[in-house]
């Protein structure tokens, strides 16, 4: 590569690096640049898994750099082979490295993805998640036979979908040439819908039953579509009577994901039911150090520690931490200390604040938000106007309290805890779907942090 180039790519990724610490890993080191040709600059990974997590992730990241760094309207490509011929020298792309056909699926399914960063080497084991790490390894080892099937369970955020990933990852690197098909439960559904409609069902049944490994994350989504449980129940069986591994995954156990069908019930119950609860302090103190140490950056016990108190349930909002804290320390242009953390995340929002919340308090401040009374909250009253404001409550209740869901749907006029339950997923959904309900949702739990304190 002629030496302007080289100089080009060194500061396009040390752009990269300053502007978005959150999307960088440490195997960008392992990224070259192999030509630009025709405004496109073609950077080549050495595997798939990486060039699908740049494409999905990093596009605009890299896009906006290369133009800030060359003053050019240019814009990148990434790719496991090179095209762009760099002066007759040698070619840049790993041979050997990529996996083709990586997921076999007989096509019509859209090739799920797996990310990179969802391996058994990247996750911390802790008493919170050690029998379904445990269990996800066995399956690994012995597909079919050690637990059938392996049903994962637990909140948002707890690692569900990287041990599935990466159960998924550790098979096809052992057996090359097995079958897998990961999808989530909607990408189930919707094939399914689709199928039936276009009088395709062969197809469908040879996708999800020609198969030595099928997972399905968020089975939780099965609930009350009557005809996809059955189809659902005949794929089960058919994969199960040949000894096909299933790992499913769900946000809770089977016997509590509303309207599940008895038999569905007894048959996620057959294998191994793992829990994963939200982590200790020490593994939350060793996730943000490892998730650092992927992005290709390093944290100090201190900091780490520091982060790990402030945040105490899901780790995506730890990782949330993690990235406020690098942004800061850039534009401070300072390495990552304590006193840097403390300005990104403030001094509040520790687990013992959070723990000292109240239901009362929960409830004031839904009530003032929405203008509701309390009579209301807790009558049967199905109106939108006021069954919204009611599962806003019970989904703070259920995160900012130690209320168990029976507690909360009691206190909400003698509901169950399915009805909790169905709340919490609900707001969960709305949330990462409609701006106005996040906001809403964070604006009061501000206001809770601001009482509780
Ligand atoms: P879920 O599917 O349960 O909602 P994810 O699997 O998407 O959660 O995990 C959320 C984030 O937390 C991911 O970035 C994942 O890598 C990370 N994570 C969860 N558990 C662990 C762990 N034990 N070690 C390292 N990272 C973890
Ligand atoms: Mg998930």
């Amino acid at each position: 590569m002629p030496d302007k180039d080289q100089a080009l790519w060194r500061d396009l990724l040390s752009t990269v690096r300053r502007s978005s610490p959150a999307v960088c890993r440490h195997w960008f080191s392992e990224l070259k640049m192999s030509g630009i040709d025709g405004g496109v600059v073609e950077v080549v990974a050495p595997t798939k898994a990486q060039v699908d997590y740049l494409r999905r992730e990093c596009n605009q990241v890299f896009n906006d750099a290369v133009v800030e760094t060359s003053g050019k309207l240019l814009t990148v490509r990434f790719v496991t082979e090179p095209t762009v011929s760099s002066n007759g020298s040698a070619s840049n792309g790993r041979e050997g490295a990529i996996r083709s056909g990586k997921l076999k699926t007989s096509g019509a399914i859209d090739e799920l993805t797996f990310s990179p960063d969802y391996t058994f080497d990247s996750f911390v084991v802790g008493p919170n998640n050690r029998l379904a790490h445990a269990a996800a390894r066995a399956i690994v080892d012995s597909p079919g036979r050690a637990y059938n099937p392996l049903f994962i369970h637990g909140g948002v955020g707890l690692g569900k979908t990287h041990l599935l990933q990466a159960i998924c990852s550790g098979i096809e690197h052992r057996m090359p040439g097995a079958r897998l098909l990961y999808i989530s439960c909607e990408g189930f559904i919707t094939r399914f819908i689709e199928c039936v409609q276009n009088g395709r069902m062969d197809d469908f049944r040879h996708q999800f039953r020609d198969v030595d490994l099928l997972v399905i994350d968020d089975v939780h989504f099965l609930a009350k579509r009557d005809r996809t449980q059955d189809e659902f129940f005949h794929t089960f069986n058919s994969l199960y009577q040949r000894q096909r591994q299933i790992v499913l995954s769900s946000d809770a156990p089977p016997d509590q994901i509303p309207d599940l069908e008895e038999r569905l019930v007894s048959r996620f119950s057959w294998g191994m039911v793992a829990p994963i609860t939200p982590p200790e302090y020490e593994t939350r103190v060793q996730i943000v150090k490892n998730k650092a140490l992927n992005r290709g950056d390093e944290v100090s016990d201190d900091v780490a520690g520091f982060i790990a108190a402030r945040i105490d349930s899901n780790i995506r909002e730890l990782e949330g931490a993690l990235t406020r804290v690098q942004m800061l320390a850039n534009v401070e242009n300072s390495p990552v200390t304590i006193e840097i953390a403390r300005q990104a995340l403030g001094e509040g929002d520790t687990g013992r604040e959070r723990a000292q919340i109240t239901l009362e308090q929960v409830v004031d401040a839904v009530i003032e938000y929405y203008d509701i009374s309390l009579s209301n909250l807790q009558s049967k009253k199905r109106a939108r106007s006021i069954a919204f404001p009611r599962q806003v409550c019970m989904y703070l209740a259920r995160k900012h309290t130690r209320y168990s869901l029976e507690e909360i749907g009691g206190y909400f006029g003698g509901r169950d805890h399915s009805t909790v339950l169905h709340a919490v997923r609900k707001i969960t959904n709305d949330r990462e779907g409609d701006e106005s309900v996040d906001s809403a949702v964070r604006k009061l739990e501000r206001e809770l942090r601001l009482v509780a304190s």
